[in-house]
């Protein structure tokens, strides 16, 4: 049975680690860590500490470097694309650093499922094929049969034979019965950030309601493996506490996860704390500045290679530009982080009475950043291979780490990036786009997979969507 306490985040060892990282940090010491981290083996608990006390400006300049390589040397130059998808804001939490939190004023709402059809279909038409899924916690105003239901809902819409193909779920803590729900219910990745590591700050930021409960909300990972969802999307809040405790404590949860069922966290996201109604950003001592949180992501990927890493739109999009060559892997594009939030950016609709959970910084259509990621040389993916061939959690890991997947990755990348191009890009995209897919179809290094994604790149021109490795 699944462990309810979370004692495999254990203070006193990262406390010690810290306290090692500072007294070991020498620039042969780092030095020797980021050769290390170079083999794409991860690191542990005191290397990553020594890491993050490196100040020396050269030797962060390596540790972006090795970073760079590790993430091209496992994922190239693809990025995934995906959205968020607010269904309901209805939350009994009192999360102190959140817009939704219950103490906030205004008409909640949750979509009927005509609704979520209408918001689907916006996602689809922009080229969208995965989604996170995002719910406040209200067992009453949003049972897991609600949540069932809207899953049903965005699976059923198609837009020009294209469907959502992969819906992650954020949504709260719960019981193994409710995992194996979602589970039956073919979701991908149960996505869970744990805000802040720091028990006495998790208290502090969680005054009232279920989630002020640390080892309930720390220990959902075990409950979903044992529900069977061997994917889980892992993340903390960075600028609730100590970034550097913040990021042991990931490593020690990633770690946990691996030697009790053979499977880290299948994502990592990285938000920072983003202004939002009622909130006052004077009240956070712990934020992070753009540098440190460069070294964070870079620091990430070194630790946890295999480890798929998401950004959202919380980040400018400048900044976001900077940080895909980091060891991202994700990206979110043209989201709306209000519930119905899509449909009412098409009407123009602002209504005060119904704000987003937080003010996104990235505005730019999903068009925009796809050019943007084109033009600084990235292969823009929609993916969904791995999880329509059953290829989660262990089976996935095991095949990332000999490099099998990789091969495919590219492949796949190139495939359903066509189709986006065919079905929704504009033509500036599309003119951009088809030089970026012959460029890295030269670059497939199996012949006998480079002449069959040829074919099925004109099947796909000719509206035959054989996609998928
Ligand atoms: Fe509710 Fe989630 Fe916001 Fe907390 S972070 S108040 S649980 S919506
Ligand atoms: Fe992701 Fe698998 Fe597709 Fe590669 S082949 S991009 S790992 S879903």
């Amino acid at each position: 049975m699944a462990t309810s306490t979370a004692d495999f985040i254990d203070d006193k060892a990262i406390l010690a680690a810290l306290d090692e990282g500072k007294k070991r940090v020498s620039n042969h010491e780092a030095e020797e860590i980021i050769k290390k981290a170079a083999l794409g083996d991860g690191l542990t608990l005191p290397e990553v500490a020594v890491l993050l006390n490196v100040e020396d400006k050269e030797l962060i300049g390596e540790i972006f470097k090795t970073a760079m390589a590790v993430k091209r040397s496992i994922y190239g130059n693809r990025l995934v694309f995906f959205a968020p998808l607010y269904v309901s804001d209805f939350c009994i939490n009192h999360c102190v650093y959140c817009g939704y939190g219950a103490g906030h004023k205004f008409n909640r709402r949750r979509l009927s499922m005509d609704e979520i059809k209408r918001e689907t279909q916006i996602l689809l038409e922009m080229g969208h094929k995965r989604i996170a899924m995002e719910a406040g916690e209200d067992p009453e105003n949003c049972p897991i049969e609600y949540i069932l239901d809207c899953i049903k809902a965005v699976y059923s819409v198609s837009v020009k034979n294209c469907n959502i193909r992969r819906i992650n779920v954020n949504i709260a803590s719960t019981t193994v019965e409710e995992f194996k729900m979602l589970h039956a219910a073919k979701i991908g990745t149960y996505i869970l950030f744990q805000e802040t590591y720091h028990r006495p700050t998790y208290a502090k930021m969680h005054p009232l309601g279920p989630k002020h409960d640390y080892d309930w909300h720390t220990t959902a990972f075990d409950r979903a493996m044992e529900g069977g969802i061997d994917d889980v999307g892992a993340g903390v809040l960075f600028g609730l506490y100590d970034h550097k405790y913040e990021m042991l404590g990931l490593l020690q949860h990633a770690q946990h996860l691996e030697k009790e069922y053979g499977v880290g966290p299948h994502t990592i996201s990285v938000p920072r704390i983003r202004p939002a109604s009622g909130i006052n950003m004077t009240s956070f001592p712990y934020l992070v500045n753009d540098d440190e949180f460069k070294k964070l992501v870079a620091i990430i990927r070194l630790a946890v290679p295999y480890t798929g890493m998401i950004i959202s739109t919380r980040e400018s999009s400048d900044y976001r530009d900077e940080i895909i060559r980091l060891g991202i892997s994700q990206l979110s594009g043209g989201s709306c982080t209000g519930v119905g939030g899509y449909y009412d950016e098409i009407k123009h609709v602002n209504d005060p009475k119904h704000p987003p959970q937080f003010k996104v910084n990235d505005e730019r259509p999903l068009d925009e950043v796809i050019q943007s990621v084109c033009k600084a040389g990235f292969l823009p993916s929609f993916c969904t291979a791995c999880y329509r061939h059953g290829r989660t959690g262990d089976r996935f890991m095991s095949l990332a780490k000999v490099g099998e997947i990789q091969n495919l990755c590219q492949p796949n990348a190139i495939l359903t990036f066509k189709e986006y191009l065919e079905d929704f890009a504009s033509p500036e995209t599309k003119k951009i786009g088809e030089k970026v897919i012959q460029d890295y179809l030269k670059h497939i290094p199996n012949p006998k997979l480079q002449h069959k994604t040829e074919e099925r790149l004109v099947k796909i021109h000719d509206g035959t969507r054989d996609l998928y490795f």
